[in-house]
């Protein structure tokens, strides 16, 4: 890495509060601090652990364990169900602590967030004095602590905020990614799983360091597409975006005709105005889509929709457009007669491999 000019390297930022729902019940019922508090279904339930905080994980208790479990683990811990309108409360306050700092910030859960400080709105420079000063302002203001890694892209920053935990600030620079990465044990590693990671060490892949002495060919022969993203990581190449607009899923627009027709040429006027407010709409989040999908809405209010997918993302309204046409044909509406289009582009994004789980809170059930 350190080849790389300085001037060049961006600066990254991951976030992630520490024992967040946990946390933000002991904080809210003073009678649970310092005390076990498991977050999640009851203790007899199937439900599972959301959150523990640091008083029950002492005990054992993780994220994504049984409540069954837990409570066998601790009887004496508190189960409390989840309260995620003040999850999402406390959520939206520190995305504007963050929002202090950069616009370019990606969410990955309530708790947790990338930032580009790479130029930041204050001018402080220095993302280790940016982490530091949005750590003070989550804990001045929100009574909630967090922790931060800093490095020059998201990967390392991530594994860095997990290593020093809670509270913690771990800076890992340019001339320390190499070590980091070959000492790293490889389930550590951005996208590989429970699955690939009993894999590589039936391999004998362990660490960072394994990894690397496999060439990209044969990390591709043996992993597929991810390979090739396995033999970047590992040498502390990670040049995927931090990207605000992470959440947006698609981007459409629908319109009802002036009346049930069948009439192609009808149809297509429409389908070129919605084309057009939809690629706008994609330009002003800078978003492009590989997959367009056409919605019919007959008169009889039935629903059908057709969808056509492309290796390259686009958003010109002339190619949303020519697309909607095949679509439209595709469809064979014959005789009956339409109530209303819609279009919509989707699959903005095409980070390979697909992100494990960052975070089990918002997936369970109770
Ligand atoms: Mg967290």
């Amino acid at each position: 890495m350190s080849d790389q000019n300085p001037a060049l390297l961006r600066k990254i930022i991951h976030v992630d509060m520490d024992a967040f729902y946990a946390s933000v019940e002991q904080r809210d019922f003073p009678e649970y601090r310092g005390k076990p508090i498991v977050v999640g279904g009851k203790p007899d339930s199937r439900g599972v652990v959301a959150t523990a905080s640091y008083e029950a994980r002492q005990y054992g208790i993780k994220s994504a364990m049984s409540c069954n479990k837990a409570y066998q683990l601790c009887p004496t811990a508190i189960f409390v169900y989840p309260r995620f309108d003040a999850y999402s409360a406390v959520s939206k306050s520190i995305r504007e602590i963050f929002s202090r700092y950069t616009d370019l910030i990606e969410p990955l859960s309530l708790d947790e967030a990338y930032l580009d400080v790479t130029e930041d709105k204050l001018g402080i420079g220095s993302a280790i004095d940016i982490a530091k000063s949005i750590k003070d302002a989550i804990k001045n203001e929100l009574n909630l602590t967090a922790s931060a890694g800093v490095s020059i892209n998201k990967f390392v920053a991530k594994v860095a905020s997990d290593m020093n935990k809670p509270d913690g600030l771990t800076f890992i620079g340019p001339s320390k990614i190499k070590a980091f990465m070959e000492k790293l044990p490889v389930e550590k590693f951005f996208g590989v799983g429970k699955v690939t990671a009993a894999r590589m060490k039936a391999m004998q892949i362990n660490t960072g360091a394994d990894l690397k002495n496999l060439s990209e060919s044969q990390l591709i022969a043996q992993f597929g597409k991810s390979g090739k993203f396995y033999y970047k990581i590992v040498r502390g190449i990670d040049d995927r975006p931090v990207r605000s607009n992470r959440e947006t899923k698609s981007v459409g627009a629908e319109d009802t005709l002036a009346e049930d027709t069948n009439e192609d040429a009808v149809m297509h006027d429409l389908l070129k105005q919605i084309s057009e407010t939809v690629a706008k709409r994609l330009e002003k989040h800078q978003l492009k889509g590989k997959t367009v999908t056409l919605k019919i809405k007959f008169e009889d209010f039935k629903l059908i929709t057709r969808s056509r997918s492309f290796p390259i993302p686009f958003n010109h309204a002339e190619k949303i457009y020519n697309e909607a046409i095949i679509l439209l044909n595709e469809a064979k509406i014959g005789t009956s007669k339409v109530r209303l289009l819609g279009i919509t582009l989707s699959r903005f994004y095409d980070d390979l491999p697909l992100e494990k789980p960052e975070d089990n809170q918002l997936e369970f059930e109770f």
